[in-house]
């Protein structure tokens, strides 16, 4: 089979044309992965070659030797996925020690993966352990209003996901864990790949101030789904806090609790939310 015509690329190249067409990805911004499943490695392995040289993946990630990668290649930009994916992301096979990469398929026209693979890959390290191998998709971008939020809000986890649960009844079912908040830290490099995948092992959200947001998930579809409902849910709390400091009413704590014991409601859509979320507020 062609790599092209297999259904986790249609899958890749479906979340990259959203995001273009969502306004998530200016220029060269945002970068996405997918932790291949064995049988999917197979069904296309008659189109890679092994002729480019091993190359340092500048992290050491052991519990992912031998996994393939699809993964956006770096200075691509998302609205060509879809237009010229052999020159716009690639396969990459990691070694056997879990510290080298090489490209087995694309990027036809050369170039390497997103800066921020060690990112990801430290990311499919930990979720890949805490989901007992169930999550395999890593999504980067850049939107536009949770980042105008970052601006707003503090730097705090615990608040941001109280203020976005308070700002669409879905947000507590789709992110019941919460999402992590890291301060502005220089992109690409070491530190912020380690304290993400530190908020990784906790939630599947990670906000970037004055930069953007990282999501987790098991599919394509379930990942672009955390990542919009979050950046809607910034969106309605962005316009609501433009017209007015006080919210004249919202969704209150008892409101949250209801949620975990209203019979009908929790057979349906089982939730367990955490009480430090439900703070009284001054
Ligand atoms: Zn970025």
């Amino acid at each position: 089979m062609k790599v092209l015509d297999a259904d986790c690329t249609k899958g890749f190249m479906q979340l990259s044309e959203d995001g273009w067409q969502h306004n998530y990805h200016e220029r060269n911004g945002g970068n996405l992965s997918y932790r291949m499943k064995p049988e999917e490695v197979e069904a296309v392995r008659e189109e890679f070659t092994y002729t480019r040289e091993w190359k340092e993946i500048g992290a050491s990630v052991p519990t992912l030797a031998g996994e393939h990668f699809m993964v956006t290649g770096s200075g691509k930009f998302f609205q060509n996925v879809t237009r010229h994916p052999e020159d716009s992301f690639c396969i990459t096979e990691i070694d056997e020690t879990g510290t080298k990469y090489r490209i087995v398929w694309g990027l036809v026209n050369g170039g390497r993966p997103t800066s921020e693979f060690p990112s990801h890959l430290m990311n499919h390290a930990v979720k890949k352990r805490v989901t007992d191998g169930r999550f395999r998709v890593i999504y980067h971008a850049h939107p536009v209003n949770v980042i105008a939020l970052s601006f707003i809000l503090p730097n705090d986890g615990i608040v941001w996901t109280r203020e976005l649960w308070e700002s669409m009844t879905e947000c507590p079912i789709i992110f019941s864990e919460g999402v992590g908040v890291l301060p502005w830290m220089v992109p690409g490099g070491a530190d912020i790949a380690v304290r993400t995948s530190e908020l990784m092992e906790t939630y599947n959200v990670a906000i970037w101030a004055h930069h953007g947001m990282f999501c987790a998930g098991d599919t394509f579809d379930n990942t672009f789904g955390l990542f919009h409902t979050v950046e809607k849910a910034a969106e309605i709390l962005l316009k609501v806090l433009s017209v007015t400091k006080e919210k004249r009413q919202t969704i209150t704590p008892e409101n949250f609790r209801q949620l975990q014991t209203d019979p009908t409601f929790s057979s349906q859509f089982p939730v367990t939310l955490d009480e430090k979320f439900l703070y009284e507020k001054k």
